[in-house]
């Protein structure tokens, strides 16, 4: 292992070494806790750089569901598909001060489309909108450009995790946006889209390979193919920044100040532009449904090498 790698791990190792010390005290949802096939004491860290190398520690082992991380590929699809402009007909570009499955939104500007596509109502009109003539196929065609974006070519979703995505919530959030014209397919041609994408199941380590793919002008950084188009990725990193991290998003911008997108199993995935790729992981959830101990080391990571987007220095 070289100089620099080997420094790289002795500091992921020490910051993870101080989250084991810190005691738990975010919520985990139920349903994930009950079906998710984490080991929920899991902390664990990966970065992939633009040239392809991995160094991750932690409990790098397990496998864990994507869960909102996930929405970045409707709307990656949906863009490739239509093109922007026919996009936005159906979702705003605004961050939210809201919870990521508010209806309130929407109700308050009078059958306004939902806010963006990083909430649950815009990832679920994405899901509607992408092609594909049915359930089925927009699965696979999820699934497909996961496995680019990972290099997991086996990667699927947890069956247990896609039923007890089944909530009520969601439901009335397709039927709200139907009735308002921004979803125009049948129910089971979109929910199980959204649900079973939300399942998907990663590694620590595939989700940097994901970060550093969206970190590399959305190419492959070890097979070299491009995955998602350039300006798509431009997108993508727009809406990581403004509402990837739910109504945390401005202040994970000021103190982290890294392109990212979170998912209630605790999982970040983040993505530092010509640079670098990096998963996090910890299933202890704050208040605003993002991982404690993820922000905490994410924190750490861009402070010592000094990652922020909006840096000086
Ligand atoms: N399964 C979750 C839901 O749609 C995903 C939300 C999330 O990770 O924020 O309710």
């Amino acid at each position: 292992m070289k100089e620099m790698q080997k420094e790289i791990l002795s500091y992921l190792e020490k910051i993870i070494e101080e989250e084991k010390r810190l005691a738990r005290k975010g919520e985990i949802p139920d349903y994930i806790e009950e079906v998710d096939n984490n080991d929920h004491g899991a902390v664990t860290v990966s970065l992939t750089s633009i040239d392809g190398t991995t160094v991750r520690a932690g409990d790098y082992e397990g496998r864990f569901s994507l869960q909102s991380i996930s929405k970045l590929f409707p709307l990656a699809l949906a863009l490739m598909d239509h093109g922007s402009e026919e996009v936005f007909k159906y979702t705003g570009k605004a961050p939210t001060g809201n919870v990521y499955h508010s209806l309130i939104q929407m109700e308050m500007q009078e059958r306004e489309k939902p806010l963006n596509p990083m909430v649950n109502s815009g990832a679920i009109v994405m899901c509607g909108l992408m092609k594909g003539e049915n359930a089925d196929k927009k699965v696979d065609r999820i699934l497909a450009l996961a496995r680019d974006l990972t290099g997991n070519q086996e990667l699927t979703y947890n069956e247990k995790v896609y039923e007890a995505e089944d909530q009520d919530l969601n439901r009335s959030l397709f039927y709200y946006n139907r009735h308002n014209g921004y979803i125009k397919g049948e129910f089971e041609d979109v929910m199980p889209v959204y649900w079973k994408m939300t399942a998907i199941e990663v590694t620590i380590e595939e989700l940097s390979n994901m970060a550093a793919v969206i970190a590399n002008h959305g190419v492959c950084v070890h097979s070299g193919k491009q995955i998602i188009t350039k300006d798509v990725v431009t997108t993508l990193k727009a809406f990581m920044i403004t509402c990837g991290m739910y109504d945390e998003s401005g202040s994970f911008a000021l103190e982290v100040g890294i392109p990212a997108k979170s998912g209630v199993s605790g999982s970040i995935v983040a993505a530092i532009p010509g640079k670098l790729g990096i998963g996090v992981m910890g299933p202890d959830l704050n208040k605003y449904s993002n991982s404690i101990a993820g922000i905490r080391m994410l924190k750490k990571i861009s402070d010592k090498w000094k990652l922020s987007i909006f840096s000086e220095d």
